[in-house]
């Protein structure tokens, strides 16, 4: 199960991380988990082109490692790039050794990062204080859902919408998992907030 809406309690719990940025400004941040991969991502990039809009991708390294002139091409068009650990760990399910060693393992492949989002918001208390000198963590207060393959197509770009207000960060896939939901709703989003004035800015 899981929050379209991150609720407020659990942002109170984690005051360290980021979840959303300023409430004042018509801007959202738009970022995407797990990629680059050849299939979905050079996609974004283009609906991003479309709309003028900049967004962060969280990148796994093993995927840099695979296909570093898609991460390239990432920073290229200006986007950002963040650290989401080599091999995508589960923060709670492994050693805490292990999870800072997957972190800074991604960092051999995407240097320039300075954020960091842990796989499925999952990240103990004594890794957030090993790290947050080095990195921001960027949570979320909207999360598209798009990898939910129960979800409809029409009820992900609804629920995305609703639950974004300004300063948000939203949180997409370029995911095979996600790409079906991903691609519908992207574009729609972006399209439905444009016409309301915002701007789309990386973190
Ligand atoms: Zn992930």
């Amino acid at each position: 199960m899981y929050w379209h809406k991150t609720p407020l309690y659990i942002q109170w719990l984690y005051p360290q991380l980021t979840w959303h940025k300023s409430r004042k400004e018509k801007t959202i941040y738009v970022t995407f988990d797990d990629g680059p991969i050849p299939e979905v991502t050079p996609q974004v990039l283009s609906v991003l082109e479309t709309y003028n809009a900049k967004a962060t991708f969280f990148c796994v390294g093993d995927n840099v490692r695979k296909y570093p002139n898609l991460y390239r091409e990432i920073l290229e068009r200006g986007h950002n790039t963040g650290n989401h650990t080599y091999d995508h760990l589960n923060g709670w399910e492994n050693s805490s050794q292990k999870y800072l060693d997957s972190i800074e393992k991604c960092k051999d492949f995407v240097p320039e990062a300075t954020f960091f989002r842990p796989a499925y918001g999952k990240i103990k208390r004594n890794v957030i204080r090993s790290i947050k000198n080095s990195y921001e963590i960027i949570m979320w207060d909207v999360l598209a859902g798009d990898f939910d393959t129960k979800l409809k197509k029409e009820a992900c770009l609804k629920k995305s919408i609703q639950a974004t207000e300004k300063g948000s960060i939203i949180i997409f896939h370029d995911s095979i998992k996600a790409q079906k939901n991903m691609l519908y709703t992207l574009p729609r989003y972006l399209e439905h907030f444009k016409n309301k004035g915002f701007n789309f800015k990386a973190l």
